[in-house]
């Protein structure tokens, strides 16, 4: 079982109470809502308690906190079912903002990270999916800067982003992981249109659309031709706030699915009484268990080792966490029944978020593939 330290414990209990106090029943949520999956009203006031600047450097206003505090602000926000949709992307892309930016862009972009702004990153293409190093998004080299050309598809919360990290081609060579370089893109900026994409979760992906769109130099993230390099460092981060995220998901599922089964009588006795039902929350505890064990394990070994990447632990924790939210919320849905399927109550939000977890991120043939290779395969 997974330890925390005091405070830690003390901290999971301030995020829950809060989301208690702010989103704890349907209608409180539904307030919160109104204009999408991300209410800024609410994330504002995560901000004022330094929680959306919680992996930020001190030196740029956050709390500097580790991978094991993050894991813990988000497992608990999800499973308390906070309506902050922009929060994985990011915190991934501030993460990547902190350790490549210029300090000029860190103390602006950080600064509003920590005050609650939203950030997105533009990595995939229509042709470059899970084979991403394959983009071919434009960035031009002009006096001052540079010109931008292509679009860029999928990209989470980039409407409501105060800026967005772009991934883009300044070289093509034979190997596709080189000449590709970060830019970064305010909001507003000339020359980007953006587009959203109807899907089953809403309107949180969209399409960018970049025609002649300049940016000045000063707005390179990291090196030039470096930015393949530069991704690959961000995913212990990365996969560690997708697991994280996914296990507060699946835990929010088996609260609701026990309560319910709990309450509901059929043959004169509460269904989750019947052994069918009952050995499957046990497998679904059980499943849950594994995956905190798998999340904190590898928050602790990159807070020890920040330097070192993971990527066996890492494909793992996204691979499981999200196999684990998606099966055991479309089975919790299985378990209410019909009414599992109303819109009453929370079960098929839950499954239409975990649904798709397989697939952002990497995808889970690809995590796999990973897996497979860190064993010489
Ligand atoms: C909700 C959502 C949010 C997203 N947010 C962002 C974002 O913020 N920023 C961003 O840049 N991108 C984002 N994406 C894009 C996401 O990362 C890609 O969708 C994902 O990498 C898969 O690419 P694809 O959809 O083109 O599928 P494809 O790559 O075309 O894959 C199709 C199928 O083929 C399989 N496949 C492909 N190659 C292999 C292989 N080598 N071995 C085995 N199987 C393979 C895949 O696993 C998949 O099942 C988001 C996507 C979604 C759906």
């Amino acid at each position: 079982m997974v330890e925390f330290t005091p405070e830690q414990q003390a901290f999971a209990q301030a995020v829950r109470d809060f989301c208690e106090r702010e989103v704890g029943t349907r209608e409180q949520r539904a307030k919160y809502t109104a204009d999408g999956p991300h209410s800024e009203e609410l994330y504002r006031k995560m901000a004022e308690l330094g929680w959306a600047g919680i992996i930020v450097g001190e030196e740029y206003g956050g709390a500097g906190a580790g991978n094991v505090e993050l894991c813990i602000f988000l497992e608990e926000s999800l499973r308390g079912m906070a309506p902050v949709g922009g929060i994985g992307p990011t915190f991934i892309t501030a993460a990547a903002y902190e350790r490549f930016a210029s300090e000029e862009l860190k103390k602006e972009v950080l600064a509003n990270v920590v005050a609650g702004d939203s950030l997105s990153i533009a990595m995939s293409e229509p042709e470059a999916g899970s084979d991403v190093a394959n983009l071919s998004c434009r960035a031009e080299k002009v006096d001052g800067g540079w010109l931008i050309n292509g679009q860029k598809t999928w990209i989470s919360n980039a409407a409501i982003a105060s800026s967005i990290l772009l991934i883009a081609r300044t070289e093509r060579t034979d190997k596709k992981h080189e000449g590709i370089t970060q830019f970064h893109v305010p909001a507003g900026t000339k020359g980007l249109e953006i587009v959203p994409i109807e899907t089953l979760g809403g309107r949180e992906q969209n399409d960018l659309y970049f025609t002649d769109c300049f940016i000045p130099d000063d707005y390179v993230v990291g090196e030039v031709n470096q930015g393949w390099w530069q991704l690959m460092a961000g995913l212990n981060t990365e996969r560690l706030i997708l697991g994280a995220m996914q296990l507060g998901l699946a835990e929010r599922s088996f609260d609701d699915t026990l309560k319910f089964i709990t309450e509901r009588k059929q043959f004169g006795r509460p269904v989750g009484t019947f052994q069918a039902l009952r050995h499957r929350m046990a497998d679904h505890a059980t499943e849950i268990e594994c995956t905190k064990l798998l999340v904190y394990s590898l928050a602790a070994k990159a807070d020890a080792n920040p330097t070192k990447m993971f990527p066996r632990e890492a494909s793992m924790v996204k691979l499981k966490s999200t196999e684990v939210s998606k099966a055991m919320t479309i089975d919790g849905m299985q378990m209410m029944g019909g009414y599992g399927y109303t819109k009453e109550f929370d079960a098929e939000a839950l499954m239409r978020s975990a649904i798709i977890s397989t697939v952002y991120g990497g995808t889970n043939e690809i995590q796999r593939d990973i897996i497979g290779k860190t064993y010489g395969l």
